[in-house]
């Protein structure tokens, strides 16, 4: 008789543990596409690099300097990713995209479902995979970039957010499905500004963004070149936005047009007004004609008349030699733009040598590609005047001497080593303050720097104020403003669903 109460089944099943591991170690591991995954052939697959212009091509227009990926060559090179189960090029990115998942979707030609996981985690990845510093974030911890080159994360993302652009024929327009009636202001319509906006009208609120410029984008309009990132995205982006219902007020800045009394009648307040503010270098001599801060000589050369305000509008005169004065990427933005409008002579100044220089590897590449001279452990120390028009920079060398706060040598100018470079224009693209105009007498807390004080949320001083972007960390990327947007979006609801729970409860007590 066979025991009733003995489970025999159990005992048939189980296996040995050794058993149980030769198994498992044949099953073959699955992207989280269902591919399988075979990481030894993975990693004989050629990189498969996008074309670009040649420089001699690119400095006669203002088009984007490399051409991006079209489908082929984008699977291929998503097929080199061997899926890395802790993800460090995910862990590295600031929105914390998952790139591993989007790249096993492009691997077999689900281009949609590819473009969907970025869209998931970015309001704007189009934008990011052109201007993220990948060598610093994604693509500097992919893990074939130890013997080779890394996947080429950023324009694989920039591939896949054009594509699905085209086949929508835009960004996606946020729909709400509900409508909270509650009403949100944003200050400021740069990445931070235009994330939170798209995240707010998706909750269904009502959405105003003040605008101080002509037209929307901020720093993406109003600050990146066009050989780095053509103006339709951005002009998508807020033609999406604007379907969607937001409102966008221009021309208008807060503190000056519109002041904190009128404010107070929106239920929350999201500060991303950015650091545009040119520094200066305090030389005499800044005034003068044909001298430009960063801010103006990019708006001016980028952009038409109709989108720049009407004191910046009219011919940028920089004649045949440039100055420029900065080491980092808004410099190279800078001299890169002056080869563009024909100068036949364009030199960079910086005080300390390239091993100092804060700004991306390539973007120096590309300037020395288009002529520009780099005049290393220089400084400008005075600019020549003839006629109220700068003639002239005045140079001092300098050598390098212990490392300051930032770690790097502190610059020493040598005496007796000065020196004149003749230039018909000077620019100083040396870093950008955050304006302070906008708090007028809201009474939020800043610090030194005009930047806002907020919490890891992104509350501000002032109830109902929150607060991301340049103007809380001062001139940063536009992925760390996206950041910084996220974090506070949470806080930004719940504080809102609070407000509207008071109100109903209010109501309900008469
Ligand atoms: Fe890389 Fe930037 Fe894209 Fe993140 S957002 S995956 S860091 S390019
Ligand atoms: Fe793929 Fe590189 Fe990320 Fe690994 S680190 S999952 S190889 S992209």
């Amino acid at each position: 008789m066979p025991d009733e109460t003995a489970d025999s089944s159990v005992g048939e099943l189980e296996e040995p543990p050794e058993q149980k591991k030769r198994k498992r170690e044949k099953q073959p591991q699955l992207t989280r596409a269902g591919q399988p995954i075979d990481r030894r052939q993975r990693l004989r697959i050629p990189p498969h690099h996008v074309t670009k212009q040649t420089p001699h091509d690119r400095i006669h227009n203002w088009r984007e300097v490399y051409f991006g990926y079209t489908a082929g060559p984008a699977m291929f090179e998503a097929q080199r990713c061997i899926q890395c189960p802790a993800a460090p090029c995910t862990q590295a990115c600031p929105v914390g995209n998952d790139i591993p998942g989007a790249l096993a979707f492009l691997e077999i030609g689900k281009l949609a479902d590819a473009a969907a996981v970025f869209r998931e985690t970015s309001e704007m990845p189009e934008l990011c995979g052109r201007l993220c510093p990948q060598e610093a974030l994604c693509e500097g911890s992919c893990v074939i970039g130890k013997n080779a080159k890394p996947v080429a994360i950023g324009k694989l993302e920039a591939f896949l957010g054009d594509w699905d652009r085209e086949q929508r024929g835009g960004f996606p327009i946020p729909a709400p499905e509900i409508e909270t009636g509650q009403r949100i202001a944003i200050v400021g319509s740069g990445p931070a500004g235009l994330a939170v906006a798209e995240q707010m009208r998706s909750a269904g609120h009502d959405v105003t963004v003040f605008e101080a410029w002509p037209s929307a984008g901020g720093v993406l309009r109003y600050g990146i070149p066009n050989f780095k990132t053509a103006k339709d995205i951005v002009d998508e982006k807020v033609e999406a936005l604007a379907a969607a219902g937001v409102e966008f007020r221009f021309d208008t800045r807060v503190g000056v047009d519109i002041d904190w009394d009128e404010l107070s009648q929106w239920d929350a307040v999201f500060l991303a007004h950015g650091a545009s503010m040119g520094k200066r270098l305090g030389l005499d001599g800044e005034r003068l004609a044909r001298v430009y801060s960063a801010t103006e000589f990019l708006v001016r050369a980028n952009l038409d008349d109709a989108k720049l305000p009407s004191a910046l509008r009219g011919d940028l005169d920089v004649g045949r030699r440039v100055v420029v004065v900065g080491g980092g990427d808004t410099s190279m933005d800078c001299v890169r733009s002056a080869v563009r409008l024909g100068a036949e002579q364009v030199t960079l100044l910086y005080r300390r040598t390239e091993n100092e220089m804060i700004g991306r590897e390539e973007e120096r590449r590309h300037a020395r590609e288009e002529g520009v001279t780099f005049e290393y452990l220089t400084t400008p120390v005075g600019l020549i005047n003839k006629d109220g028009a700068v003639v002239g920079v005045e140079c001092v060398r300098m050598s390098l001497g212990e490392p300051d706060d930032s770690g790097r040598r502190r610059p020493q100018p040598m005496p007796g080593s000065e020196f004149v470079i003749d230039c018909d224009a000077f620019i100083v693209a040396v870093g950008y303050d955050v304006g302070r105009e906008v708090y007028g007498d809201s009474g939020i807390d800043v610090n030194d720097w005009g930047e806002v004080i907020v919490d890891e949320h992104g509350r501000t001083s002032r109830p109902g104020v929150f607060a991301g972007g340049d103007n809380v960390t001062g001139a940063d990327l536009v992925v760390t403003a996206l950041n910084s947007a996220h974090a506070a979006m949470p806080t930004m609801l719940s504080y809102l669903e609070e407000l509207q729970t008071e109100r109903a409860l209010a109501m309900a007590a008469g």
